[in-house]
């Protein structure tokens, strides 16, 4: 990405948001301020008149009508840009649902990417936490490239990680009991199904450490590789302790999903006779540089755990109302000292990537009733995704606020969309943003300088050619092998939900 070196820019806003508190007082912010950044760094912040006549810019951006926050992080994402239901995979239970999914149809890895990266932009997110999903084994290697790719066009900064996944693939419980119960010939067309898509732990490693060596060693670079066991349940304990091991070595990050359903929960109990998350303290994989995705389901004692270790939960709202999760305990996460970071995994209530509405959510799915009960305020939200998201991406140091030494990464959002035609002038321009901000009122957003989106348009993607294009590639009709699959998956399906009957909630 040509980041215009040497270029330097003055960014204006009625309201600069340096670093994003729990609530109003803590927040560091600059009214009528400003941020001079050159070749990507941010080497000064104050009110804008003071920053005007100390440096002499070679752009001005923004104005006061701009809301100039730190660039949102979106920690938890698999998207392909078109979601799982224009996939035709109905929002359902977790577990039926992934089985479900099985059946979609394969994807041009560059196009799709460089949609979600595009609608990732255009709601103001500057940084994902990237977890790849879609493993053929025989075309992971260059899916990874082309992922990476299209990140990179965009212009989107990525801590990237592949999933793996090679237990309990079809229940939580004996796959291959599970499938020698099932009717021979069904059974046989999910084994050949599963086969397609597995890789060894040793063939993981061996990608992960040729991807680590490809794109994660610049620490100047816009890509993290991160190590991903999928769940504490979906890969053996064994795999467990070597991605810690791993992760120590190249002093990277591990992102993986946890108790995200109650059969999650419920399964360290049945199978450990205790929670996933004390599973994993005792194998000696809890640590700062693990985040979890989702943790609807961790118990009071689990977050004194994480508050010990340090780490970091990927709150992820709308998909866990979408996949029928729960709710996540975030008022009692942040109560513990966790660190919560937020997420769309790729399935916002929205259905298209909107970080805005998913901290929209976020603050009001937590309002617990009663007076003084707890309740999420505006910075808290905006603090969750932003800086709270620097650790787990591991670009700690470098995003998530707008102070002096940092990347110049930041969305302005148009105030007077929102504010029209009337706002009291005490009300906080955060407050503002996130009880009346829409994705499309982000005008523009920067990345290590440059801008990556200006008055909303992408400067680097053309919408209109790459939806033109993504159309194209899906107007062939359905390969006869995913009509095949879609036929298995209706067949396996009352077996899976029947497997589950008797895992009654506690
Ligand atoms: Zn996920």
């Amino acid at each position: 990405m040509a980041q215009q070196l040497g270029r330097s820019s003055l960014v204006r806003g009625k309201q600069v948001v340096v670093r994003a508190g729990v609530d109003n007082e803590s927040s560091e912010v600059i009214f009528d301020g400003a941020i001079f950044q050159r070749n990507g760094v941010i080497e000064d912040v104050g009110d804008y008149a003071t920053l005007k006549a100390r440096h002499q810019a070679d752009e001005e951006i923004g104005g006061p009508n701009f809301l100039v926050t730190p660039g949102l992080v979106n920690a938890h994402h698999h998207g392909r840009g078109i979601t799982t239901i224009q996939m035709g995979t109905p929002d359902d239970s977790l577990e039926a649902w992934i089985v479900n999914g099985w059946a979609r149809r394969p994807v041009d890895n560059y196009q799709m990417t460089l949609y979600t990266a595009l609608q990732m932009l255009e709601s103001g997110t500057t940084t994902v936490m990237y977890n790849h999903t879609s493993t053929p084994v025989a075309t992971v290697e260059s899916d990874v490239d082309e992922v990476l790719r299209a990140f990179n066009d965009a212009g989107l900064r990525v801590a990237f990680s592949v999933y793996h996944r090679t237990q309990n693939r079809v229940v939580y419980g004996d796959d291959k009991a599970f499938v020698d119960s099932l009717p021979a010939d069904l059974g046989e067309r999910v084994w050949r199904h599963l086969g397609a898509g597995t890789l060894t732990d040793d063939e993981y490693f061996g990608l992960t450490e040729r991807v680590y060596a490809k794109y994660g060693t610049d620490p100047q670079s816009r890509i993290r590789v991160l190590i991903s066991p999928s769940n504490v349940h979906w890969t053996s304990d064994d795999f467990l302790q070597r991605t810690k091991e791993w992760a120590q070595r190249y002093q990277t990050g591990i992102h993986l999903h946890l108790v995200e359903s109650y059969y999650q929960r419920h399964y360290g109990t049945r199978h450990w006779g205790k929670t996933p998350l004390a599973h994993l303290d005792d194998l000696g994989f809890l640590g700062p540089e693990v985040s979890y995705a989702h943790g609807v389901w961790l118990t009071e004692s689990n977050l004194r755990l994480l508050a010990d270790h340090g780490g970091t939960v990927c709150h992820n709202a709308s998909s866990n109302l979408r996949l029928k999760n729960g709710i996540a305990p975030v008022n009692q996460m942040l109560q513990h000292g966790v660190n919560v970071a937020i997420g769309t995994d790729s399935d916002g209530i929205n259905d298209d990537d909107d970080m805005v509405q998913e901290m929209r959510l976020v603050s009001k799915l937590h309002r617990q009733p009663g007076i003084g009960a707890p309740d999420l305020k505006s910075a808290q939200v905006l603090k969750m995704a932003t800086v709270n998201g620097a650790a787990p991406t591991f670009f700690e140091g470098q995003v998530g606020s707008l102070e002096v030494g940092k990347r110049a990464d930041m969305a302005l959002t148009d105030l007077s969309h929102i504010e029209e035609p009337y706002m009291h002038p005490d009300v906080n321009p955060v407050d503002a943003f996130i009880h009346r901000g829409k994705a499309r009122y982000v005008d523009t957003v920067i990345i290590d300088g440059g801008v990556v989106l200006r008055e909303g348009r992408s400067t680097r993607v053309n919408r209109s050619d790459l939806i033109a294009q993504v159309k194209e590639s899906l107007s062939a009709p359905l390969p006869e092998r995913v009509r095949e699959t879609e036929r298995m998956v209706r067949e396996l399906q009352p077996h899976v939900e029947a497997f589950y009957t008797d895992w009654t909630q506690e």
